[in-house]
């Protein structure tokens, strides 16, 4: 299963696309080319600066729908060049393509948000942003199935005070989840980074490592 990394960062990233390195687009996240993770509103220029193929993608599903996630001309688009969009309610599993996903409910705030299991039959990805903590039935389906890869929110950075914990992990909650699932997760990734706590990749880089987990920035891809 291939990743690409379309964009990485959570929504105080500008919504105007900065030739800055550094710069984030809000997450979203497109595996083999063909099933795309979130139509946020900086999808259609990461399609254009990572060289994807457009009519490549053949499905569209989303998390929630906070306006970094989910944008409906972007949505739009994908769908006019072929994709077909499936929504996914907490609770439904579906045969996607070659995939069999599963969408668990999260801990997101009020907005209703899924977390996706994703199996290609020889690999299964846990999809685990937006979301504070993991709910009680994603936590015993990780440690159930056991996955390849576990990306998790890494929204905020090693600080207390930050009233958005209500709805995202900052890095000691990403300890504990990590040091408890390990023996059940190959691989952990944190994505979906505040501007605030991780200005640049080499802070973000340093926190990846001191936690034993990957990183990412746009543009990336990662084979898992
Ligand atoms: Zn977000
Ligand atoms: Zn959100």
């Amino acid at each position: 299963m291939k990743l690409l990394f379309l964009g990485t960062g959570a929504a105080d990233w500008s919504l105007e696309v900065q030739p800055d390195p550094e710069y984030r687009r809000f997450t979203s996240t497109l595996i083999d080319g063909t099933l795309l993770i979130d139509p946020g509103p900086h999808v259609l220029d990461a399609i254009r600066t990572f060289g994807v193929d457009m009519k490549g993608i053949k499905y569209v599903i989303n998390t929630h729908r906070h306006s970094d996630h989910y944008n409906e001309d972007s949505l739009h688009a994908l769908v006019e060049n072929g994709a077909e969009f499936i929504d996914f309610k907490a609770g439904d599993k579906k045969q996607v393509g070659k995939y069999f996903i599963e969408a668990y409910p999260a801990n997101h705030g009020k907005i209703e948000t899924a977390h996706f299991f994703i199996s290609d039959g020889e690999k299964i990805l846990f999809y685990g942003l937006d979301g504070s903590w993991l709910m009680p039935d994603e936590s015993y389906g990780l440690v159930k199935k056991g996955v390849d890869y576990a990306i998790l929110d890494g929204t905020l950075g090693d600080v207390l005070g930050d009233i958005r914990i209500i709805e995202h992990n900052d890095l000691g909650m990403i300890r504990e989840l990590v040091g408890a699932l390990k023996p059940y997760v190959k691989r952990f990734c944190i994505n979906h980074y505040a501007k605030q706590y991780f200005p640049t990749r080499e802070v973000t880089d340093a926190f990846g490592k001191a936690l034993g987990v990957d990183t990412t920035f746009d543009g990336l891809e990662r084979e898992i």
